[in-house]
């Protein structure tokens, strides 16, 4: 284990394809500040857990081995009903 704050990995805005209804746009990357779109399971996480830190995933790429993050039981579910519910913008 190491001591670096546990970090909550999401999309770029500018590098989403797809909107969720109820993304949050107000968050940046703790990392490069460019700004992020939350779905609903991110906002979830980050209100249980309001030390997480923020990250878009090309800092998250740069920093992490992705092969040692753990995706919580349920969630990969719900994080694929939140594409589906998604809307294509480009
Ligand atoms: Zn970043």
């Amino acid at each position: 284990m190491t001591n670096k704050p546990d970090a909550l990995v999401s999309m770029r805005l500018k590098d989403m394809t797809r909107r969720h209804p109820d993304q949050d746009d107000s968050h940046v990357c703790s990392q490069c500040g460019e700004a992020l779109g939350l779905y609903p399971t991110g906002q979830r996480a980050l209100a249980l857990n309001p030390r997480l830190v923020l990250v878009c995933v090309p800092c998250a790429a740069a920093d992490f081995d992705l092969n040692d993050v753990n995706v919580a039981a349920g969630s990969l579910h719900e994080i694929l009903r939140e594409i589906r519910e998604s809307r294509r913008v480009r």
